[in-house]
């Protein structure tokens, strides 16, 4: 993949944003590593954590494209082991969010089931329709 490293998109809107939705600094992120290594799910990852925040840094939005986004069980290990406090779950939430403001939705409601939608909980058709989107 080509990179193209500039003040413009490590400073532009797409850095922005997913600094205002999860409240991350994502400069913090030292590529130590320890997200990646600790990750339960990291083999059925396409981008591993800190590549996602490191293209996240560097304002790829090719990041979008990642499965891993979806993936994350929100678990919060990675939490847990960073030693710069960075909540990487909450930048895949945000970078979720910016996903599916861009139309990326691909699941509607239409196509459901109707007796599923009469019995399942709210909330699992909610997480679900977040969360399997792609
Ligand atoms: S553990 Fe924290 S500092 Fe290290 S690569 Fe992951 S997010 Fe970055
Ligand atoms: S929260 Fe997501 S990225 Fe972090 S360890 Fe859990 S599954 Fe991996």
């Amino acid at each position: 993949m080509r990179v193209r490293i500039s003040g413009e998109t490590v400073r532009g809107d797409f850095v922005k944003e997913i600094e205002a939705i999860s409240g991350v600094n994502l400069m913090a992120c030292n590529q130590c590593g320890r997200c990646s290594a600790g990750c339960p799910v990291a083999f059925t990852l396409d981008v591993q954590p800190n590549q996602v925040i490191r293209m996240a840094q560097l304002g790829m939005e090719e990041v979008l494209a990642s499965a891993t986004i979806w993936t994350c069980a929100a678990c919060l290990t990675c939490v847990a082991r960073c030693p710069k406090g960075i909540d990487l779950p909450r930048v895949m939430e945000a970078l979720r969010q910016i996903s599916l403001r861009h139309g990326d939705d691909h699941l509607r409601t239409a196509g459901l089931d109707a007796d599923l939608l009469t019995r399942a909980p709210q909330m699992a058709i909610i997480g679900g329709l977040r969360k399997y989107t792609r």
